[in-house]
């Protein structure tokens, strides 16, 4: 069995609450990733929206400090992936990939984009749900998109091999970013907006984009994303909105961001959503191929980070 997640934010919990990769009570950890023949799990550096400046770029050093310990601490069974080809030289192993969300964690200093390279970082979102010096995140009140600054960050980003993710972005920062991006973008962890209302999620017509940009998309299993009634979320919803991106033509584009431990686990925990192996399932009883299955839960992601010469 193989698994591609594009988000979780389990890392930085394992920072936040001082908790280990190797085992804990998280989303989470090496005893459990077992279950997989392979798995790549992106890693999440979030930032809180009220984090700025030299704080807010100290706290990606620690958390990025942190990855670095927990994943030599599991050096029998996992490794970070950060250079081409890693991902067939990794095979068999729990392969963790570094991500940014929330670009605060630059500090607000263009230069250290290049420490984000340095660091393995393969995706970047601009903001989280508050607004910054980049944008406006999905959940800030007001109007307005990018700003100069973020717009040279986007630059930036393409140019040291950051893939930018616009799962937080406003309607205005999602189109602000798409216009000018010259390299696919990808909504690491979002569903879609016709299932489920979610200021989180997409449009039809932002999942249109993120098509043709040749990018990515990431289903979410947060209940609160899936469902508009959240407390009746469950395993169904995640094949409801598959079928709906996967009736907009997206086979080549639907990947998995389940956001582990980006909320409470029971946020997560409706009908067995939190069993992947059980959730492959559900979608081989619909009726789903072998191929098709594969393609959203690994191959899709896999082939973008090659494609993109990321991973
Ligand atoms: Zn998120």
């Amino acid at each position: 069995m193989r698994y591609f997640d594009l988000h979780c934010d389990t890392m930085t919990e394992c920072y936040v609450r001082d908790k280990h990769i190797g085992e804990n009570d998280l989303h989470i950890d090496c005893k459990r990733a077992a279950v997989f023949d392979t798995y790549v799990q992106c890693y999440a550096v979030w930032l809180p929206d009220n984090l700025h400046g030299s704080e807010a770029f100290q706290r990606f050093c620690q958390v990025a400090e942190r990855f670095t310990a927990e994943i030599h601490s599991c050096v029998q069974s996992m490794s970070q992936c950060q250079t081409p080809g890693s991902l067939e030289l990794n095979a068999g192993q729990h392969c963790a990939v570094l991500t940014v969300e929330n670009a605060s964690a630059l500090g607000g200093k263009l230069e250290n984009v290049a420490e984000f390279a340095r660091r393995g970082v393969k995706l970047c979102s601009l903001t989280w749900n508050g607004k910054n010096e980049l944008g406006r995140g999905v959940r800030a009140p007001g109007t307005g998109g990018i700003t100069p600054f973020g717009r040279q960050v986007v630059e930036a980003l393409e140019l040291n091999s950051i893939t930018v993710d616009v799962s937080h972005a406003s309607p205005e920062l999602f189109y602000d970013i798409a216009s000018m991006a010259k390299k696919p973008i990808a909504a690491t962890h979002s569903n879609s907006k016709r299932i489920c209302r979610s200021a989180r999620n997409l449009t039809d017509e932002q999942f249109h984009v993120i098509c043709a940009s040749g990018g990515l998309v990431g289903l979410n299993l947060y209940k609160g994303f899936l469902n508009d009634d959240a407390d009746k979320a469950n395993m169904d919803d995640v094949l409801r909105h598959a079928e709906h991106f996967l009736s907009l033509g997206g086979e080549d584009v639907l990947a998995i961001g389940a956001d582990w431990d980006g909320g409470a686990k029971e946020d997560f925990a409706a009908s067995g959503i939190e069993d992947i192996p059980e959730l492959i399932e559900l979608f081989l009883r619909h009726n789903y191929s072998e191929a098709l299955t594969d393609k959203i839960f690994f191959k899709n992601a896999a082939d973008f980070f090659k494609r993109e010469n990321l991973l």
